[in-house]
């Protein structure tokens, strides 16, 4: 059965949009994720040659990092919300490695091209024209010594440095300039491969993990390095690594929260954010893992006929085809409201326990579907021959990605 659209309320553009997205997912995402993931050293998914700079560039081709980005600055405006959504859904049904990579590049182009500093608008304009993947971002919090603590800036002791210590990365002003040193951790997702970063760091070590500010860093200061490429279970296809700043000189018009009062409410705003898109995306996925298990269950003969024909196979996909159903349902309605409120200036606050809702129940139940698609493929669901225990792999790490997954539960108690 063709996937039968409920919403009868979205536009003829936003669903043309997402056939477009569709075809890219399918053609270029899927065999392209594929292959990255079946490379053994995470060095050769960088390397010159890899097909993940073909997929930057057909991205970058067909237009779709420009959405979000103003005219003026060569984007193409705010995107109707819906199909930003749709968009994403489809993306990861491709391959969501691959679409966490694409997306989370435009993080400190996007925050430039909201700031009145003309050489900071340029570089979102030179974003914009870049069709070949030569600027791409990443979004540095997690620390080696500081992960989940980053994020549970409601718990007591978030503001005491006797308790939960300080970012490692510290930034103390001299003149014009920021002097940064410190790490960041392995999970930077293109941490290796950006040119920029979106990087929180420490202003004011005497307020705990609360005295944090936020920069655009150019990853091409001297100071920088980075670590190898991490190799992992899941998302092979995204490379992640560490960033180490040794004394980096960063002029002051790059520090885009200096008020360290105001670095952790624009943390919790990145982090709803995030995790709102995360629950799109890993919609998607469900799909992508119910389709499989779909496909394989109509064409599997056993007992002479296909295992689809088994009534506890069907009952077990009618069960998955339900739990995706649902988180499409709730992600598309947390998403809607979480794009649409999110300007703080106007009084416009997305909802954090929504938020962190979705991305909790979103990673679970794709995670959930693909390890019973995985199930019904029977041992083919632990061949590599098969795509299944791919997305498995990958629904897997969303569990941790982006906030794992209880300390996330309690950021969105804290919301309640
Ligand atoms: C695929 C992927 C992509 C990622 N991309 C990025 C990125 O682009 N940028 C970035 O900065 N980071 C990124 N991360 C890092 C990610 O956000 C962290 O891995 C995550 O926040 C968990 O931090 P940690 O790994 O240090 O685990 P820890 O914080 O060490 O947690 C380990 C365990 O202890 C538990 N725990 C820790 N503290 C508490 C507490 N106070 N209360 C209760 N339980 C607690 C946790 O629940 C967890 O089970 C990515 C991670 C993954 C897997």
């Amino acid at each position: 059965m063709a996937y039968r659209e409920l919403d009868m309320t979205i536009s003829k553009e936003a669903l043309a949009m997402q056939k477009e997205a569709k075809r890219f997912a399918m053609e270029v995402l899927r065999p392209a994720g594929i292959a990255l993931d079946e490379l053994h050293n995470p060095e050769d998914v960088i390397a010159p040659g890899s097909i993940l700079w073909d997929t930057i560039r057909k991205y970058r081709e067909m237009d779709l990092h420009l959405s979000g980005f103003p005219e003026e600055l060569g984007g193409v405006g705010e995107l109707e919300p819906m199909a930003g959504i749709l968009v994403n859904e489809e993306l990861a049904y491709g391959d969501v490695g691959l679409a966490i990579s694409l997306g989370v590049s435009a993080m400190p182009f996007s925050l430039a091209a909201n700031m009145p500093d003309p050489e900071l608008r340029e570089l979102a304009k030179a974003y914009c024209e870049d069709r070949r993947g030569k600027l791409i971002g990443c979004w540095c919090m997690m620390e080696p010594d500081h992960g989940s603590d980053w994020i549970l800036s409601a718990q007591p002791g978030f503001d005491d440095p006797e308790k939960v210590g300080v970012p490692s990365v510290r930034a103390e002003k001299q003149g014009n300039e920021y002097i940064l040193n410190g790490q960041k951790a392995a999970w930077v997702s293109n941490g290796t491969i950006a040119t920029h970063g979106v990087v929180h760091l420490n202003l004011d070590p005497r307020l705990g993990m609360r005295g944090d500010g936020l920069a655009i860093v150019p990853l091409n200061l001297p100071g920088v390095t980075r670590g190898k490429p991490l190799n992992k279970i899941g998302q092979r296809p995204l490379n992640q690594g560490e960033i180490f700043f040794d004394n980096v000189r960063l002029p002051e018009k790059y520090m885009i929260v200096s008020d360290p009062s105001l670095g952790t409410p624009m943390k919790d705003l990145t982090l709803i954010g995030a995790n709102t898109g995360m629950g799109i995306l890993f919609t998607g996925v469900a799909q992508a893992a119910f389709d499989e298990a779909m496909n394989y269950a109509r064409n599997r003969v056993q007992g002479g006929k296909p295992i689809f024909d088994h009534q506890s196979v069907r009952i077990r996909l009618f069960e998955m085809y339900k739990q995706v159903e649902t988180i499409r349902a709730f992600s598309r309605r947390v998403a809607l409201f979480n794009v649409t409120n999110n300007d703080p200036m106007q009084g416009l606050f997305p909802s954090g326990a929504h938020g962190m809702a979705l991305k909790v129940f979103a990673t679970e139940t794709a995670f959930k579907v693909a390890s019973e698609a995985l199930q019904i493929f029977g041992g083919n669901g632990l061949s590599r021959e098969y795509p299944i225990e791919k997305i498995f792999r990958d629904a897997r790490s969303s569990m941790i990605e982006d906030g794992e997954n209880n300390v996330l539960s309690l950021v969105g108690a804290s919301y309640l």
